[in-house]
């Protein structure tokens, strides 16, 4: 029999009944072993095409070592903050090369990109203050415009006239606009150029999360900034994480060096929180170097992005227009998601269903993600199976 207080119990059921009544009770399930891009599942291996390990760094020997090297060096925890004793020297290389690799002044690692984003616009930004996002934005930056406290507007998804109207509208404090720059459930790409200008001439400081654009885009892998050749005046603030192309774990935030100093003096998400353990910081490190040397990952990628498409488009699987390595094939209803899911985990391939609160009710989809360490043949056998999966798990 359930102890919990009888306000609780009833609220939990109602919430729950509701949930299971909609399809959109969410399950996690353990990975028993494996590295991208087969991973066992109760007893099963399973092709992996729904992680952000874009170029597959996760399980490369060069990230696995030197993330080994720090644990002999200096053991597994951080100890303390950053702002105490926790900093090393491996986080400081980290830093000077993301300001380097970026082409900023300055760069400040973050334990995860959710707290980077806090740090910014809940540091940067408060009551009087007015910070405009695109509405496809990702959670942690609107949790974080939410917290600050200044006053959030959300506009319709890369919808420049409106955010142009927003800010012609506020006359008073600060002005910030935020965008990711690789939509993480669309896979299409912010104006970033366009939304540069506005920044510009309506003095509103644009800050652009390339968490999904690190990595993959740009020559140099240094992302959709550098793929659009948009440096540190028309983007003060940047940030990206670890987590997705670096095969690593944590973000940092780079640009200018007054605004990075004030982040470090004032981040609530730094200052009082762990720091990340150093071999997580020598991973970042080591991944950050394989950008530059083994570039084939990106062209790699690139090639299976093509064949993804071409292939897709052939068998009238529906796509969404992106150009990127994230996949959506949107089938409406979170029944049908969830169904064409379950029929692919059946065939062997593991892509997670996306449902509401993630995306706008009525827009569930599968969101395949394709990388480096994937093969054309098993790109191929997915999309054979994709298209059983669609016929079969129509609305
Ligand atoms: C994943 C992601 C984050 C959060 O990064 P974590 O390090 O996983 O906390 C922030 N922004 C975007 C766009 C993301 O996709």
């Amino acid at each position: 029999m359930s102890l919990l207080l009888p306000a609780f119990q009833k609220l939990l059921d109602e919430q729950h009944w509701k949930r299971a009544s909609q399809n959109l009770v969410r399950k996690r399930r353990p990975r028993e072993e494996g590295t991208l891009p087969l991973v066992k599942i109760n007893g099963r291996t399973l092709i992996n095409f729904c992680g952000n390990d874009y170029l597959g760094l996760s399980a490369h020997e060069t990230v696995i070592n030197a993330a080994k090297a720090a644990l002999d060096k200096f053991g597994f925890g951080s100890g303390a903050s950053q702002l105490v004793s926790g900093y090393t020297i491996l986080h400081r290389q980290l830093e000077e090369a993301l300001a380097e690799k970026t082409g900023r002044d300055r760069a400040l690692v973050f334990s995860t990109g959710y707290m980077a984003n806090q740090a910014i616009i809940n540091g940067l930004m408060g009551r009087g203050d007015l910070v405009a996002g695109d509405r496809f934005n990702h959670a942690s930056l609107i949790d974080a415009a939410i917290i600050s406290r200044a006053r959030f507007k959300r506009y319709p998804h890369c919808d420049t006239a409106v955010l142009t109207t927003l800010l012609n509208q506020h006359n008073k404090g600060k002005k910030m606009i935020v965008t990711d720059a690789v939509f993480s459930m669309d896979g299409d790409i912010a104006p970033l150029e366009e939304l540069s200008a506005i920044g510009k001439q309506h003095e509103a400081l644009l800050v652009v999360d390339d968490a999904h654009g690190f990595g993959v885009l740009g020559k140099s892998g240094c992302g959709a900034l550098e793929e659009q050749g948009l440096g540190q005046a028309d983007v003060p603030l940047m940030m990206a994480t670890f987590g997705k192309a670096l095969g690593g774990f944590g973000a940092f935030v780079a640009g200018d060096a007054d605004l990075i100093e004030a982040l470090t003096q004032t981040s609530r998400t730094l200052i009082y929180t762990t720091a990340p353990p150093p071999a997580i910081a020598a991973a970042a490190l080591a991944a950050l170097e394989l950008l530059g040397t083994e570039p084939w990952r990106r062209t790699k990628l690139r090639e299976l992005i093509t064949q993804f498409i071409r292939g897709a488009t052939e068998r009238g699987i529906p796509l969404s227009g992106s150009d990127t390595a994230i996949q959506p094939i949107i089938q409406g209803s979170a029944e049908s998601a969830l169904n064409a899911s379950q029929y692919l985990l059946e065939q062997g391939f593991w892509i997670a269903p996306i449902r509401p609160p993630t995306v706008p009710a009525g827009t569930s989809r599968l969101r395949v993600t394709l990388t480096a360490g994937h093969e054309p043949a098993q790109v191929d056998a997915l999309l054979e199976s994709l298209a059983i999966a669609l016929e079969k798990c129509r609305n």
